[in-house]
């Protein structure tokens, strides 16, 4: 029986296992990821309003594994080698007949001062830090805002920075206290969250503007301290700054054999094959792949790089021949704010959004809790 190694155990991860198995793919599967755990983050944005708790995020995968079939390896990959045949973590090396990569990315950390930033996007233990930040102010300045990589403009996560800077905005009204904050969104951009789509960044400023939220954009970040953001455009005072800087590949791909992208992403072609290898794909955020500009490092595309990944390697396991089955771009996802959401869709040369409603805020949730069900 072939053997199959799929490093990660995140959504690009869980999604390429779920449909090789569908497909009925013969072959010896083993993950390898540092926990046997998924971690569902489009959900860390209601953890500062203390609507989830840490553990309600963590999925344990040890019954899904098992279900499935599928070996658990603990370790965290340090490198790839010998064409992809050979996978080197901290806990040894394993061998393959066909490799998936899907470790995520990284967030770039060059922006002077960002220690004094909280990245949202990083974990549990992030969101619980602004939680626990919001809980111990009185008042005062709360700044958000997020970059993108300058060599992959699309690896930029922009879209849960809206949630939460939305989500502490409806909370802090919820808790009575909203008239001693200054909420203030900064960014780069004039036309922040543009990969959305043009009825999206419209409507996104406009919530800011009926909420009170101050902008500041069009301003290139210089520095971050204590209590400041600054600007080339000027400087602000801020008692809590959350910011999320540019997406990059991981850093374990330096020294490895897999090809990068201007970004630091594995070169990936349009059926998530890496370039140049052999029975080597990649699926999710890890990857770098040929597409409109909008494309997104998003939960859904993952699942969508990975189904076609399974496919792939499920039609080669049965003798097809090499990779052609494409994945196919969409965009889709709601923006949150607590009690309401928004939907943005992008697909080919559709691109809509519909308007906030109590009903999308509720679609999200069912969302969550079906996605999740999968794994239980
Ligand atoms: C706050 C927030 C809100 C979001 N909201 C949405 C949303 O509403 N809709 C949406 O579609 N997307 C959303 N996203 C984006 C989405 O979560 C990511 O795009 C998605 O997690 C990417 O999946 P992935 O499998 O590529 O990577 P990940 O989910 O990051 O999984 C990576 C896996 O690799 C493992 N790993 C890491 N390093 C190593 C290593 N060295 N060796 C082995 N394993 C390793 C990790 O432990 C993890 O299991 C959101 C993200 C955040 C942070």
């Amino acid at each position: 029986m072939k053997k199959l190694v799929i490093l990660g155990s995140g959504f690009a991860a869980l999604t390429t296992i779920r449909r090789l198995r569908a497909r009925g793919a013969d072959a010896d599967i083993t993950v390898v990821s540092p926990r046997n755990e998924l971690v569902y983050l489009p959900s860390l944005i209601w953890i500062p309003s203390g609507r989830r708790r840490g553990a309600d995020l963590r999925m344990p995968l040890a019954g899904f594994f098992e279900r499935q079939q599928v070996s658990w390896h603990r370790g965290a990959v340090q490198g790839v080698h010998d064409g992809g045949r050979r996978v080197v973590t901290d806990n040894g090396e394993i061998g393959n007949d066909y490799l998936v990569v899907a470790t995520g990315g990284r967030y770039l950390r060059a922006l002077p001062g960002i220690e004094h930033a909280i990245i949202p996007c990083e974990g549990i233990e992030s969101a619980e830090a602004i939680r626990d930040r919001l809980a111990a102010l009185d008042g005062g300045t709360v700044a958000v805002g997020f970059a993108t990589n300058p060599q992959e403009p699309g690896a930029v996560r922009g879209g849960p920075m809206f949630e939460f800077l939305f989500g502490i905005d409806t909370l802090l009204r919820q808790q009575g206290r909203r008239d001693r904050f200054r909420l203030v969104f900064f960014n780069l951009s004039t036309e922040p969250g543009q990969r959305l789509g043009r009825s999206a960044v419209a409507k996104l400023l406009s919530h800011m503007a009926r909420q009170g939220i101050e902008t500041r954009l069009g301003h290139k970040m210089v520095r971050l301290e204590a209590d400041r953001v600054v600007t080339d455009g000027g400087a602000f005072d801020a008692d809590l700054i959350l910011f999320m800087p540019g997406l990059t590949g991981p850093a374990w791909l330096e020294g490895s054999v897999l090809p990068r992208s201007p970004g630091g992403f594995v070169a990936c072609d349009e059926t998530c094959r890496v370039r140049g290898l052999e029975r080597v794909f990649a699926a999710g955020d890890v990857g770098s792949y040929p597409g409109p500009d909008w494309m997104a490092k998003q939960a859904h595309q993952a699942d969508l790089q990975a189904d076609a990944v399974a496919r792939n390697i499920a039609a080669e396991l049965r003798g097809g021949g090499p990779p052609r089955h494409e994945f196919r771009t969409e965009l889709a996802c709601i923006v949150d704010t607590l009690d309401s959401g928004m939907l943005v869709y992008r697909r080919g040369s559709r691109n809509f959004t519909l308007p906030r409603s109590r009903l999308l805020h509720w679609a999200k949730r069912r969302f969550e809790e079906r996605y999740l069900n999968t794994y239980r």
